[in-house]
């Protein structure tokens, strides 16, 4: 179901989203080679709390037969993963790795979702083009999210902006509309074609966040139940925002 938020739930809205960007500037701090993804994991669940959020992946069942409920606050997927990495005190961060971290917060009933790919240290310059245009992508779809706009058009400007890089988007994972739910209609796919899809309309808020591979598009599901991976062992990245649609520019609640 698509929602239109009131007044009163965007307030709402804004108030959790502020925290996930909070979270995020905590980790940009934190994180560093030598540390495990559980512990960025710890710092990220004991930050979302102090500001009186809770961590909304922690337990989430995303209702598939056979797979379990995620059971961290982050997804920490690194390098070859795209998104959904469990983290785990096995993990340890190496320097140059490229980190995508994606979280959720949850406070009075309304839900935050952004991601951010770090590169740890001193990373490749190949690494730092595909974390850069992965970002850029963002920005380029929000200029369609607008009224007078439909959904296809920012997954259109998604799609055509990487591709022009020499990239591709992961096709099975997409965007989506946020709010009392994590997952709301519609999804925002990160290609396709433009002038298809639903209305864009104020009061909407959409999480939309590009998923970007440096090599081919195909990917493969670990033996856990979650992770995603390139299949050809390429890099990804992944970026993403909260954002509301108003009668004019669209707003970006997850950046401070
Ligand atoms: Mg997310």
């Amino acid at each position: 179901m698509v929602t239109i938020k009131s007044k009163k739930e965007i307030e709402r809205m804004k108030e959790v989203c502020k925290i996930v960007a909070q979270t995020y500037e905590t980790l940009e701090k934190e994180i560093k080679p030598g540390m495990t993804t559980y512990e960025l994991d710890q710092i990220a669940e004991s930050t979302m709390k102090k500001l009186g959020a809770i961590p909304a992946q922690k337990g989430y069942n995303p209702g598939i037969k056979g797979v379990p409920k995620f059971p961290a606050s982050l997804c920490v997927s690194i390098n070859d993963e795209i998104i959904h990495g469990i983290p785990s005190k096995k993990r340890v961060i190496q320097e140059g790795d490229v980190v995508s971290i994606d979280t959720v917060a949850l406070k009075n009933g309304f839900h935050g979702d952004a991601a951010r790919t770090f590169i740890v240290g001193k990373g490749s310059e190949e690494a730092k083009r595909l974390v850069e245009v992965t970002k850029q992508a963002f920005f380029e779809g929000i200029k369609y999210a607008k009224p007078g706009y439909r959904i296809g058009d920012i997954s259109h400007a998604i799609g055509e902006y990487v591709f022009s890089k020499g990239y591709t988007v992961v096709e099975e994972f997409q965007g989506h509309g946020i709010g009392r739910e994590m997952h709301e209609d519609p999804g925002i796919s990160n290609y396709g074609k433009a002038g298809r899809g639903l209305r864009i309309e104020p009061g909407m808020t959409l999480a939309v966040e590009p998923m970007v591979i440096q090599g081919k598009h195909d990917i493969l599901q670990l033996d856990d139940g979650w992770t995603i991976i390139t299949e050809d062992g390429s890099l990804a990245a992944h970026y993403e925002n909260t954002i509301l649609i108003t009668e004019k520019e669209p707003k970006v609640l997850t950046i401070l």
